[in-house]
């Protein structure tokens, strides 16, 4: 099979984006072991424990690889931006989180392509969706699907940034495809836009930028277990789970492609927080069972609920926080205590 059939196979497998790299190291690989030996990822050990090293070439996953065919997975719904929503009652999710987890839908999809692919030219091949370790983003880039912003997120051109990304290492020897220019120039909107500053100078040219993931609110309210920092917390705004601002604010997304596709319709885009802090353990599974929400588990959602409300400053919150301080759950409790002590007093509110 040739990289054209390949990917018009891809698109026909419902993916939205399809390029080909060559399986071969990733010269983004030297900065990447450099940025986790810094300690710029924070507590996320998978990214830098011994499968760091993988990440150099693909081949580390599957010896026979000659090419990556790369698969871009547009989730963005047709609803607003979290830097054009103003209710204060109303808690915010990721825009990535609103429908189901990726993983299985995307890894269902590459299955019934590598099935395709199987029945026309025998190959050895292996899927990867997030979890393997590859640098996605720098294959994308590679494979032509996009160019990695100084918000770090892979944008195409004609589409935007709300991609998923998936891959299928192959044997086969494809034409790969060639990468799009940069195409940031000298805007900084992420930059200037991102709220705890987590988008900083690596000191050199290339890339220029880089995350510094520990102040990154996508990484304290999901990724960070237990107790989030005090002096981090305020910076979070009324981020339940994760944060879009740097996408959001980007050019490239003002008029960014829109899913129709049934997974990544909205479950939940701002519900109340009034109601998220009631939640028992059990109606929150069954109310985020199978949405990418369910990562940060009961503890950390109700943790973020309360440093949400605690950064409302509204005192309409006292009564669901000081019912959280009491809850038997230690970090809860104490994330609530910290909301209450931001909270305005009614008096002042008056
Ligand atoms: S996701 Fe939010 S906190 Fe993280 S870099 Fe982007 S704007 Fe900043
Ligand atoms: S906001 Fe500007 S600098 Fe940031 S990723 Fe988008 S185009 Fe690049």
């Amino acid at each position: 099979m040739r990289s054209a059939e390949l990917k018009q196979l891809a698109l026909e497998c419902g993916f939205d984006l399809a390029g080909i790299a060559n399986a071969a190291p990733l010269a983004e690989a030297t900065h990447y072991l450099d940025w986790v030996s810094r300690g710029l990822a924070g507590k996320m050990g998978y990214l830098a424990d011994h499968r760091a090293d993988k990440r150099r070439d693909p081949r580390s996953l599957l010896a026979s690889a000659r090419s990556v065919l790369v698969v871009g997975q547009l989730y963005n719904a047709p609803m607003p931006y979290s830097t054009c929503f103003d209710d204060a009652t109303l808690g915010w999710i990721s825009r990535y989180a609103w429908g189901d987890d990726y993983h299985e839908v995307m890894r269902a999809r590459l299955k019934r392509l590598d099935t395709l692919l199987q029945g026309h030219t025998p190959c050895e091949t292996k899927i990867c969706v997030d979890t393997a370790p590859l640098l996605e983003r720098p294959l994308a880039q590679a494979a032509g699907l996009g160019w990695i912003g100084k918000n770090t997120c892979l944008i195409n051109q004609q589409q935007g940034s709300w991609f998923f990304l998936g891959e299928m290492l192959t044997s086969l020897d494809l034409d790969a495809d060639v990468p799009p220019p940069d195409r940031c120039g000298t805007c900084t909107r992420c930059i200037n836009a991102c709220p705890t500053e987590a988008i900083v100078r690596t000191g050199h040219n290339s890339p220029e930028w880089e995350l510094d993931a520990r102040l990154c609110i996508s990484y304290l309210n999901i990724e960070l277990k237990g107790e989030i920092p005090a002096s981090q917390r305020s910076g979070m705004g009324r981020h339940v789970f994760g944060c879009d601002i740097c996408q959001d604010v980007c050019p490239w997304n003002r008029r960014a492609a829109v899913s129709t596709d049934a997974p990544w319709q909205p479950r939940q885009i701002a519900p109340p927080l009034a109601e998220l802090a009631i939640l028992t353990a059990a109606e929150f599974g069954s109310l985020f069972g199978g949405s990418p929400i369910s990562r940060t588990k009961y503890q950390g959602f109700l943790r973020n609920v309360a440093i949400a409300m605690g950064n409302t400053a509204d005192p309409v919150f006292r009564v669901p926080l000081e019912r959280l301080a009491q809850s038997d759950d230690a970090v809860i409790a104490e994330h609530a205590r910290w909301a209450l002590g931001q909270l305005k007093s009614s008096v002042e509110c008056a």
